[in-house]
């Protein structure tokens, strides 16, 4: 086989954003919510930035209110701490955000502990990933979110399919493995000790690679006619000396043999952005008690 379908993330992104700002009209309208998400910048780490102009970008064109708090890189725990308590007893936010990563004077799972787990749409706290893990109602990491419904696009069902992940972080491959064992995936996690990692990453139906190392994965280590999910942003120097960004699948000779692929850019990064609206919407309706708008009934997690 050759020349795989190449999953578009930009568009179904897109896809998700509209559904979001319809559903957000209607809270607007019957209901008098507008969902409000806050996110905390800590420093000025330029990839931050960026990401943290993007989202507030992103919410405030699906009709959301966008907060954003931009703190120096010298900001004390206990300073990040406060500003984290008084977002959680603001009733305008019911999303809040900390980019990660933090300066080291401060701990991140501090941090993270701190966020009310209801307004906690990254879903990093200890309380949303214990809720993934048994089944309770929660809120759900937005990359592994977005990772699902791409791997949809290409699968109607993944019922019964061999997952393969390789990568086992608490943001990405951990919470995917949960929302694939949800789909009815036979789950295999992979990483760094795994033994005979291409025969492994082999049985995939869906092979997800959450690694961060440039074109980890070669052609040879795929299935043909696998879905080929690429999480990794690295970004590498060409022979120009120019940066660019690749996946940590090697997509050339990837896409020779899979029967989908995402593509870096433009595959899981857009998503993780439209899922942390969804998320924020979900936030927002749990805090009111109102049900989640049926534009999103399919789109989120938990
Ligand atoms: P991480 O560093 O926390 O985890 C990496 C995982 O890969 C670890 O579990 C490790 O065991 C495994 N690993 C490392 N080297 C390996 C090897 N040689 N063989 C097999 N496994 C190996 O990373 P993360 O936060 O999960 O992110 C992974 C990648 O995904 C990064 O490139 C990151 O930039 C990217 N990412 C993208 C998005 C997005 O929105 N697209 C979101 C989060 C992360």
């Amino acid at each position: 086989m050759s020349g795989a379908r190449i999953i578009d993330g930009k568009a179904l992104a897109a896809q998700v954003q509209e559904k979001v700002a319809a559903a957000v009209a209607r809270l607007r309208l019957e209901h008098d919510l507008a969902p409000g998400l806050a996110v905390v910048l800590v420093g000025d780490d330029p990839a931050s930035r960026v990401y943290v102009r993007n989202k507030g970008k992103r919410t405030t064109e699906a009709g959301m209110k966008s907060f954003e708090y931009r703190l120096p890189a010298d900001t004390s725990e206990a300073a990040l701490l406060e500003r984290i308590r008084l977002l959680n007893e603001s009733p305008d936010v019911h999303g809040i955000l900390v980019q990660l990563p933090l300066p080291k004077q401060i701990n991140p799972a501090r941090v993270i502990d701190a966020i009310d787990p209801d307004k906690d749409v990254d879903g990093f706290h200890v309380i949303n990933a214990g809720r993934l893990a048994v089944g309770q109602p929660g809120l759900v990491p937005c990359t592994p979110l977005g990772c699902v419904l791409l791997a949809k696009q290409a699968r109607e069902s993944l019922e019964g399919l061999e997952a393969v992940i390789i990568g086992r972080s608490n943001i990405v491959g951990k919470p995917l493995a949960q929302l694939l064992l949800k789909e009815n995936c036979t789950v295999t996690i992979a990483h760094s000790r795994t033994r005979d990692l291409p025969a492994v990453a082999r049985r995939a139906d869906v092979l997800v690679a959450a690694v961060g190392r440039p074109e980890l994965v070669r052609g040879d280590w795929i299935k043909p006619g696998a879905t080929v999910i690429d999480v990794g942003i690295n970004r590498v120097e060409t022979e120009g000396g120019k940066a660019k960004l690749v996946g940590d699948v090697a997509f050339e000779e990837a896409k020779e043999v899979a029967g989908a692929i995402t593509p870096v850019p433009g595959g899981v990064g857009p998503m993780t952005i439209a899922m942390l609206l969804v998320n924020t919407v979900q936030a927002a309706c749990r805090q009111r008690g109102i049900d989640l708008p049926r534009e999103l009934a399919d789109l989120a997690g938990g």
